[in-house]
C-alpha cells in the first residue's frame, strides 16, 4: 500500500483513518525464512502536520517461522503498535520509506519494519521447547530418544560451574 504525499504537503491538520488488509510474500530476514499466513492488517490514523506525517495505529499479522531450538515451523501471531513520524521535507533524504520520484510513502514497508523490529531474535515454538537431541537429532518435544545423554546441556554445565565458583568466592569473601 502506497500513500500519495502530494495532498499531505499542502494540507495542515489533515486526518485520515486507514484500514488495509494485504497479502505479503514470504521473505528472508537475517537468515530467518518468514511466511505470512493470511492477510496482514494495518490500521492507521494519519495526521498531516505541514512538513511531517504522524502515523499511529497497529499492525497485526500471523507469521510462520522456524523455531530457533527445534527448527520446526510454527505460527507466531504478532500485534504491534505503530507510532512513526515521517518527514515530508524534500531535503530529508534520510527518509528511506519515501519514494521521491513517485512522491509516495510505502505503508507496507513501514509496517514490515515495525514487525521486524518486534520480532524475537530467537523465536521459540513454545517457551519450554526442548529442542533436538544433540546425538540423534530427535525432536524432544515429541518424546525422549534412546540416547544416553547427560540431561544438562554442556554449555549450561559450564555456566553451572561458574555459578558454583561464584558461590564459593562469596563464601570465601
Ligand atoms: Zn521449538
Ligand atoms: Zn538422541
Amino acid at each position: 500500500m502506497k500513500l500519495l504525499l502530494s495532498d499531505w504537503r499542502v494540507a495542515d491538520d489533515l486526518q485520515q483513518t486507514l484500514a488495509v488488509s494485504e497479502l505479503w510474500p514470504s521473505l528472508n530476514w537475517q537468515g530467518q525464512q518468514i511466511q505470512f499466513k493470511g492477510p496482514v492488517q494495518l490500521s492507521l490514523q494519519i495526521t498531516g502536520q505541514q512538513k511531517s506525517l504522524l502515523l499511529r495505529g497497529e499492525i497485526a499479522a500471523n507469521l510462520e517461522l522456524a523455531c530457533s531450538r527445534c527448527a520446526e515451523d510454527f505460527l507466531l501471531p504478532m500485534r504491534c503498535v505503530v507510532d512513526e513520524t515521517i518527514s515530508l521535507a524534500d531535503e530529508d533524504e534520510q527518509e528511506m520509506l519515501v519514494d521521491r520520484a513517485q512522491d509516495e510513502l510505502d505503508l507496507s514497508e513501514l509496517g514490515l519494519q515495525v514487525l521486524l523490529e518486534n520480532l524475537p531474535l530467537q523465536p521459540l515454538c513454545r517457551p519450554d521447547c526442548r529442542g533436538l537431541c544433540s546425538l540423534c537429532g530427535q525432536n524432544l518435544n515429541r518424546g525422549n530418544c534412546d540416547c544416553e545423554t547427560d540431561p544438562i546441556d554442556p554449555r549450561l554445565a559450564i555456566l553451572g560451574q561458574l555459578f558454583r565458583q561464584d558461590d564459593q568466592s562469596k563464601k570465601e569473601g
